[in-house]
């Protein structure tokens, strides 16, 4: 009837308008997080073949908005992304993980590689080769610490990425390709692009026990990896059973809730993963 189309339409009229005053204040609250000390960069372990090592952490940003509370990045990283912001918020998250690499050394905590995802926004912006070169040498660390996390959707315009990736690796950072298979996958990009580490994204992961298609997937995504001499590193290890069916792959380390949640670098020790895994 007449009347319940109308309550419909005000129902969604309203849900936009709640959608969108939620995305203002999001952007809005981005562009101060960082003064206001709403950010924070957490540490996700990276463990070895036998689950007993960390062989590297990522840093994965957290921030806590003042009235909406907790907010994933998946949520706020696009907003980022749009406004730019992601440039400055970016460089802020290098810095950190360059003061966390010195604090752990401080400490007698071996973190030999962190990780830091990079978007492709940052990735293109004219500076940033500059930026990162500048970053670490200031910092005084060496450069094969960081691995600078890009995605399918940087390398889309080989022309240009791969000078950059190339400068970046004159530098003496690893690169390494994350959630690969849900982008834009071409082999060719593991041909062409000078990558030191493939990341297996969680959702191969996650199906990899569903049926022997999925396993053949994940098989041979490794199985080529290894034959290009990239390092494989499975995203998104929850379970025992997954782990088990990954084993059996020399060259491969993991990351996932089976190990650790990623957590305050305060949290991180070299020795956990013994306790955790058996
Ligand atoms: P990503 O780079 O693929 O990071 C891995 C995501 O998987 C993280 O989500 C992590 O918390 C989550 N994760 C780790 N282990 C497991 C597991 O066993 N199971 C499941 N289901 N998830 C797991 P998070 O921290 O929410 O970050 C989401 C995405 O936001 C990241 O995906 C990355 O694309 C982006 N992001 C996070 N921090 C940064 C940053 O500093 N810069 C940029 N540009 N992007 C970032
Ligand atoms: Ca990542
Ligand atoms: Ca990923
Ligand atoms: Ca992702």
């Amino acid at each position: 009837s007449k009347q319940s189309g109308g309550t419909q339409s005000c129902f969604y009229t309203n849900e936009m308008e709640q959608k969108i005053s939620r995305k203002v204040l999001l952007e809005s609250g981005l562009r101060r997080a960082l003064e206001r000390n709403e950010m924070k960069v957490y540490y996700q372990p990276q463990v070895d073949r036998d689950g007993k090592g960390i062989i590297g952490v990522e840093a994965l940003l957290r921030w806590t908005h003042p009235e909406l509370g907790n907010v994933s990045p998946s949520e706020f990283i696009p907003i980022a992304e749009e406004t730019k912001l992601i440039i400055p918020i970016g460089e802020w998250v290098l810095e950190q993980t360059c003061l966390q690499l010195k604090e752990w050394k401080d400490r007698g905590i071996v973190i030999n590689r962190v990780a830091v995802n990079i978007s492709t926004i940052q990735f293109h912006n004219t500076n940033f080769v500059q930026m990162v070169r500048r970053k670490i040498h200031s910092h005084k660390l060496p450069p094969s610490s960081f691995e600078l996390e890009i995605t399918e959707s940087v390398i889309q315009d080989s022309f240009t990425a791969i000078p950059i990736m190339k400068e970046i690796k004159a530098i003496g950072c690893n690169l390494s390709l994350d959630d690969f298979g849900t982008g834009y996958s071409s082999l060719r990009y593991l041909k062409d692009f000078p990558l030191d580490t493939l990341k297996i994204d969680k959702s191969f992961i996650q199906t990899v026990l569903f049926s022997e298609k999925d396993q053949a997937i994940v098989d041979t995504i490794i199985n080529m990896a290894a034959q290009l001499g990239l390092k494989v590193i499975a995203e998104g290890v929850e379970t025992e059973d997954q782990l088990e069916y990954l084993k059996k792959n020399v060259n491969i380390g993991y990351q996932g809730y089976l190990f650790s949640p990623p957590m305050d670098a305060g949290n991180i020790t070299t020795s956990m993963i013994f306790t955790e895994v058996k």
